[in-house]
């Protein structure tokens, strides 16, 4: 399947939590494992996390993985974190969701983080105001395996093992670090998006171009869905696809 992922925060003003470990640190280190795995059984993964960039807003870096990951159109989106609370007060691994399919992976992921690193099971959590679980288009989950700001939690981390048990939540297949080396470089499959126009945009008559007001409160002037600008106040963002694998983004602000 096509799968698209972000590392939580690391860039402008969206910073993750810091405690006995640091997030935007251990979400990286966890998520490339999981996302090398996730290669080696032939899934094709995109990252949707934004450049690092002092200039990027907490809802810029948003807007950027949700934009990424619809344009690419995958099946499932990761969103990779750390939890926090207070110094050594909660324990433990939670999955957010926010549709139905999502749960799904939710509660699978959550039960072998628990099983496999004996964190407690706090359990797959609803959750309706997360910017990118509510406008990602796909089922999609994030993930929190641990507090970084509790002593014990932290004494379980281990990147290895906690890679393996979201690939077998997600997958339902465990893949050791003994084992990559082998396994065959992943047939490469381009992520192609519907060329169809989106319902409730303005269309211009005769053509398949259209404007959008965007989830994000931009604005978006499209040559399909897949080549567009969008307008937000102070930046403008560029997307350009073929259609054929070959694309890319780009972000003009002052
Ligand atoms: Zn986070």
């Amino acid at each position: 399947m096509v799968i698209t992922y972000d590392f939580g925060h690391g860039t402008g003003e969206d910073r993750g939590a810091e405690g006995y470990r640091n997030e935007e640190h251990d979400c990286r280190e966890y998520g490339a494992l999981v996302i090398k795995k996730l290669q080696s059984l032939g899934h094709t993964c995109y990252d949707c996390t934004p450049p690092a960039s002092p200039a990027l807003s907490l809802s810029q870096s948003l807007a950027y993985r949700v934009n990424k990951a619809n344009s690419i159109g995958s099946q499932f989106h990761l969103c990779f974190h750390v939890n926090a609370y207070e110094t050594d007060k909660a324990e433990g691994c939670e999955v957010e969701y926010i549709s139905d399919s999502g749960k799904v992976y939710a509660d699978k992921v959550c039960a072998e983080l628990s099983n496999t690193l004996g964190f407690r099971n706090r359990g797959s959590q609803l959750r309706t105001g997360l910017y990118v679980l509510k406008y990602t288009k796909m089922a999609a989950i994030l993930i929190e395996p641990f507090f970084c700001d509790t002593k014990s939690d932290c004494d379980k981390y281990d990147s290895e093992k906690l890679a393996t048990a979201i690939v077998k939540g997600i997958t339902g297949q465990t893949v050791s670090s003994q084992l990559q080396p082998t396994v065959a470089t992943p047939v490469e499959t381009i992520a192609k998006y519907s060329e169809t126009i989106p319902e409730g945009v303005f269309q211009v008559p005769g053509t398949k171009a259209y404007i959008e007001q965007r989830t994000d409160g931009g604005v978006g002037i499209h040559l399909d869905r897949g080549n567009y600008i969008t307008i937000g106040k102070g930046f403008i963002d560029l997307y350009w696809n073929d259609n054929s694998g070959h694309g890319g983004n780009k972000r003009i602000s002052s």
